[in-house]
C-alpha cells in the first residue's frame, strides 16, 4: 500500500496526480481554499461510478487518493502489521521499538532511551502487547499529533 503516489502537478499547483506502480488512477483537486464544508479534497478517476468520473469530496487528500485508489480495486485500508513493540528478557514495561536502518533481528532497542550505553546489559525482544511505558506512551501520543498536524 506504500506504492500510491500523490504527486503535484507540473502546471497546476492545485491538482494532484495519484498513481500507483505504472498506472495512473486519477487526479485530486486541492479545493480547500474556498472552505467548503462537503471536504475540500475533490477526488477524481476514470473508474468512478458517476459518469462525470467524481468519486466525491474529502476532508484529507490521503481520504481522496485512498477513495480514487479503490476504485481501481486497491483497498489502501489493508490491515497493518500489528504494531510491535519491545520488553525487556527480564520482563517489566511494554516500550517502544526504536527503528533501526538495516537493523538486525536481534537489534531490539526500547524508544525512550537513547544512546547505546544504557542498553548495554539488557536484553530486549519484541512484542505486540501495548505500551506501559509513560515514556513511550508520551512519544507515541507526541507523534500522533505530529501525524495529523502534518
Ligand atoms: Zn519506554
Amino acid at each position: 500500500m506504500s506504492d500510491l503516489r500523490v504527486t503535484p502537478d507540473e502546471y497546476n499547483h492545485a491538482k494532484y496526480d495519484v498513481e500507483h506502480g505504472d498506472d495512473h488512477l486519477g487526479v485530486i483537486f486541492d479545493e480547500t481554499p474556498a472552505g467548503l464544508s462537503r471536504g475540500g479534497w475533490a477526488a477524481w478517476s476514470p473508474k468512478a461510478k458517476r459518469r462525470d468520473g467524481i468519486v466525491g469530496f474529502f476532508a484529507t487528500k490521503e481520504d481522496a487518493a485512498a477513495a480514487i485508489a479503490k476504485t481501481h480495486g486497491i483497498d489502501m485500508a489493508a490491515p497493518e502489521e500489528p504494531q510491535k513493540n519491545c520488553v525487556s528478557i527480564l520482563g517489566g514495561k511494554v516500550h517502544g521499538l526504536t527503528p533501526l536502518l538495516n537493523a538486525n533481528e536481534d537489534d531490539v532497542f526500547p524508544r525512550c532511551r537513547t544512546g547505546a550505553s544504557s542498553h548495554q546489559g539488557t536484553r530486549y525482544i519484541t512484542t505486540t502487547a501495548a505500551l506501559t511505558c509513560s515514556n513511550c506512551l508520551a512519544q507515541e501520543e507526541y507523534r500522533r499529533r505530529a501525524r495529523s498536524a502534518a
